[in-house]
């Protein structure tokens, strides 16, 4: 029953798929937000610090306590300090997770979710999964939010809102503002916002990163959702945090002790001790430097770039100057096969799959990689 609710054709979702045809075809893997650099030094010394020490009993009251103390600290340290207690603050293994927990400790049956579009493709999962149903709103054509649909489409059976800033696909932040008109729509309701966050160190333009925990009112309603990952760069590590009231993490806590109850404490360790020497600001500019570098050495091919991207680590570019005849699945399929280049169909970001023209390709990779990438598509195109 639940599994019929995932509605992934062929049972696996882009992500999966295009990682095993580049696989196949020994592609450059630009599809997926995934690292091909070695891990910082500290980090493996941290993790070596953590083995020898004995960690084998489950980690206390759900997540190591000087985790626990580095996030308040980190979360201190921000440009816009975000003050934290203990009692608002939950250890994930990954924010994907963090995601599916938080709609599960209030989602029912029938109830509706806003998903704004296009945007990372397990939302919806994470809603249908609770037999609740998505609302997909696409947003304006520059990217921003169309306020007027969202206001139309709140119902009785609206209980949630899922906002991503920095936004996987588009690259595009959220403004005090933004978060100002959110609430004007939901302020007379009981509609709580999920919060996407896990790129917010990520961030290349004069628009700084705010969290909806920066609202005064929002950070009342809902859950933020960070990732380690994404921060230090290191997928492979499934670990990030969630941010909520005491309420909104003690009714999270609920259904998070029934499934990991705790992260990997070893893990858990490393990363409280690299979170406090981590300097967020280096490792923006050294982002910085690889989208400037990619949207470089695409100008040189018969791409059309989008915007460049404000924040987290993609960059859309259109082919339809090149190519008109092929989808962007088929496209991405082709660039595969001939340049050894992974890139995500832009259509996978929208619930029915509808063709864009368009491409995600993530500059998150060894400058190396890039060069490389750029010239097979020099050479195919
Ligand atoms: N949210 C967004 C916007 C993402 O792009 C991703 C992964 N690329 C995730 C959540 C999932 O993060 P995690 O791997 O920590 O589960
Ligand atoms: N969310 C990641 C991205 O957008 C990939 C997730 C995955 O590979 N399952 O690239």
């Amino acid at each position: 029953m639940i599994l019929e609710n995932l509605q992934i054709e062929n049972g696996l979702n882009i992500f999966s798929e295009i990682a095993e045809l580049a696989a196949q075809y020994d592609a450059l893997n630009l599809a997926q937000g995934s690292p091909d650099s070695p891990l910082d030094q500290r980090l493996k010394k941290f993790l070596i610090d953590a083995a020898s020490h004995d960690m084998n009993p489950y980690a206390a009251a759900f997540m190591l306590p000087v985790l626990k103390e580095s996030i308040i600290q980190f979360n201190a340290r921000r440009k816009f300090p975000l003050k934290l207690h203990e009692s608002e603050i939950m250890v994930v293994p990954g924010a994907t997770y963090g995601i599916y927990v938080a709609f599960a400790s209030f989602l029912k049956p029938g109830d509706e979710v806003i998903i704004l579009e296009p945007c990372y493709d397990t939302y919806r999962h994470a809603v249908e999964i609770r037999n609740a149903k998505p609302v997909f709103i696409d947003l304006k054509q520059n990217n921003e939010p169309d306020w007027e649909k969202i206001k139309s489409s709140v119902s009785k059976k609206t209980k949630a809102i899922i906002i991503n800033s920095p936004q996987n696909p588009t690259g595009k932040i959220w403004s005090a503002a933004d978060w100002d008109l959110l609430w004007e729509i939901i302020e007379n309701t009981q509609i709580v916002v999920i919060s996407d966050e896990v790129y917010d160190v990520l961030h290349y333009g004069r628009q700084e990163f705010i969290s909806a925990y920066h609202h005064p009112e929002i950070r009342h309603r809902c859950f933020c959702v960070f990732s380690f990952e994404k921060m230090f760069h290191i997928s492979g590590w499934k670990a990030g945090y969630v941010i909520a009231s005491p309420e909104n993490i003690s009714a999270f806590s609920r259904i998070h002790q029934c499934l990991t109850f705790t992260v990997n404490a070893h893990a858990q360790y490393a990363l409280s001790k690299y979170l406090d020497v981590f300097d967020a600001e280096k490792q923006k500019l050294l982002f910085l430097e690889k989208r400037n570098l990619f949207n470089n050495l695409m100008r040189d091919l018969p791409f059309e770039l989008a915007e460049p991207c404000e924040g987290g680590y993609f960059q859309t570019v259109n082919f339809l100057n090149y190519n008109s005849y092929l989808s962007d699945k088929e496209f991405s399929e082709l660039l595969v096969r001939k340049a050894q280049v992974a890139a995500v169909p832009y259509s996978a970001f929208y619930h029915d799959k509808k063709n864009t023209g368009k491409l995600r390709f993530c500059f998150a990779k060894k400058d190396e990689t890039l060069f490389q990438a750029a010239e097979n598509l020099k050479r195919m195109l």
